[in-house]
């Protein structure tokens, strides 16, 4: 397994870290002699991987003339060991020069490093964070440990950062759900998989924003999402303090709804109302796995529409277009026109949300209660299709029988792919090495993530590229 090492001096939170992301599976390595002191090691699984963990400890000692020893011997457990570290800093306190000196060398080191500026508890604090860039990290990132806010996108970079997995198996879905955690065998109920990821980071529940244009029916849809079923009221932990949300379980998944209260915000005036939807979206986005983008079926796709789609696209969440109002589209037209054909109407949606190809689209009409258990359904399914891995293994099997050929691109921007390999998911994001380091075309890329999505579905979510050039 590949091994992340966490560095920093104690009392800037290392330990609070450490165990937060291993929780209790950790365990301690004590004295080889002539080695380690206390080296502590525990494991961690993130977005379907698994990996090492340790934490160089050590007791930075009061005896000044002990320090550089000290920090040296830290560093050089993790730079032997190591394949990405994360050095550790309290972002309440001004730098020590242990900090320095133990930055310095990791900076030196060649491995993939990062810095998590601790104890930003809360978003104001996060921009000061920036300030400890002058210790010469290019990945600085705000965190909680205590709150756990922030270890999500560590995580994320951090884990893109490790060595390309090179097993060869089915890729693992990683969402848990009941029936996947028990299996009836003659001895009745059998465990089958641990949860593997520990806390906060089972990802056994499900964000949810519900996005879109005044009066299309954003809270009557919440309504009949949470309806009778509707379980805790409570936000979450190292989120904006104002911010509300509800939870439904059911068949052992949670569907969080964020920010419920937004939901129901409206402004004063229209042009108040469009506004604060744009900047609802946007910040419910953040928050969330799933995005529903709701439409109003009598008013078609506006402007306004497909430009929340457009924040929704680009912020890497999936999303699944609810066209809402149906049921004023069939019998109860009251335009007296007859009732619109659902085919043609979603190929005149889908004409106008072009990038959200990928985004399944649901027929609905919250008032009436009509296909919202389909709501629940697709949330599911994109939950879990946005964290599905595909082996390296399958992916250049895979690029061996694209033809590039057939993608529609000039010959000098063309680029050469020598292999890939997925280095995150939620959203899926692979790491493409090329011949030469340069920007995509826009009809290229489009054309490689449409031939991943043939493969191997990734149903609702976007695909993310990265280039690396060889050489
Ligand atoms: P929001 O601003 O997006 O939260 O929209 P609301 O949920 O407040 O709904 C706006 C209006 O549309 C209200 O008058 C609702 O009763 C109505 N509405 C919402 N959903 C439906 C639906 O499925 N069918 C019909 N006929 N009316 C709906």
């Amino acid at each position: 397994l590949p091994l992340i090492a966490v560095c920093g001096r104690p009392n800037v939170g290392k330990s609070t870290l450490f165990n937060r992301l291993t929780g209790s599976r950790r365990s301690i390595v004590g004295d080889e002699p002539g080695i380690t002191r206390d080296r502590i090691y525990g494991e961690i699984e993130w977005a379907g991987r698994d990996a090492r963990i340790v934490d160089t400890g050590g007791v930075v000692p009061d005896d000044e003339a002990l320090i550089p020893s000290e920090i040296f011997r830290q560093a050089q457990v993790a730079l032997e060991e190591a394949d990405s570290i994360v050095m550790v800093v309290d972002g309440r306190t001004e730098l020590a020069s242990p900090d320095m000196e133990l930055a310095r060398l990791l900076l030196r080191g060649g491995k993939p490093v990062f810095l998590a500026v601790n104890k930003m508890d809360t978003e104001a604090m996060q921009s000061q964070a920036e300030n400890f860039r002058r210790l010469g990290f290019r990945n600085v990132l705000a965190i909680s440990a205590e709150h756990g806010s922030g270890i999500g996108d560590l995580l994320d970079e951090v884990f893109a950062s490790l060595p390309p997995e090179e097993v060869d198996e089915e890729p693992t879905e990683v969402m848990l759900t009941a029936a996947d955690e028990m299996a009836e065998d003659e001895d009745g109920p059998q465990p089958v998989r641990k949860l593997r990821t520990h806390g906060d980071y089972v990802q056994k529940e499900t964000k949810i924003a519900i996005i879109g244009r005044p009066n299309v029916g954003k809270s009557t849809l919440l309504n009949a999402l949470t309806g009778t079923d509707r379980a805790i009221v409570s936000p979450i932990a190292g989120t904006t303090r104002d911010a509300v949300d509800e939870v439904v379980e059911r068949g052992g998944h949670s569907f969080r709804f964020v920010d419920t209260a937004g939901i129901r915000r409206k402004g004063k005036t229209k042009l108040m109302a469009e506004k604060l939807s744009v900047v609802m979206a946007r910040k419910h986005l953040e928050a969330a796995d799933v995005s529903l983008l709701v439409i109003d079926a009598v008013e078609g796709v506006t402007a306004l529409d497909a430009n929340i789609g457009g924040y929704a696209h680009e912020s890497g969440r999936s999303v699944i277009i609810v066209v809402n109002k149906w049921d004023l589209m069939t019998t109860a037209r009251t335009d007296g026109k007859p009732p619109a054909d659902i085919k043609i109407y979603e190929q005149q949606v889908r004409d106008a949300l072009k990038y959200l190809e990928y985004a399944p689209l649901l027929f609905i009409s919250a008032s009436e209660g009509m296909n919202i258990e389909s709501v629940f359904k697709k949330v599911e399914l994109v939950s879990r299709e946005r964290r599905k891995r595909v082996t390296t293994g399958q992916m250049n099997r895979f690029l061996e029988k694209v033809d590039f050929q057939k993608a529609s691109v000039p010959m000098a921007k063309r680029i050469r792919i020598y292999y890939m390999t997925q280095a995150a998911v939620a959203p899926p994001t692979f790491v493409l090495f090329t011949d030469k380091d340069v920007k995509m075309h826009f009809s290229f890329e489009r054309f490689l993530a449409n031939q991943i999505r043939d493969n191997f579905g990734f149903i609702g979510s976007p695909i993310w590229f990265k280039i690396k050039a060889r050489n």
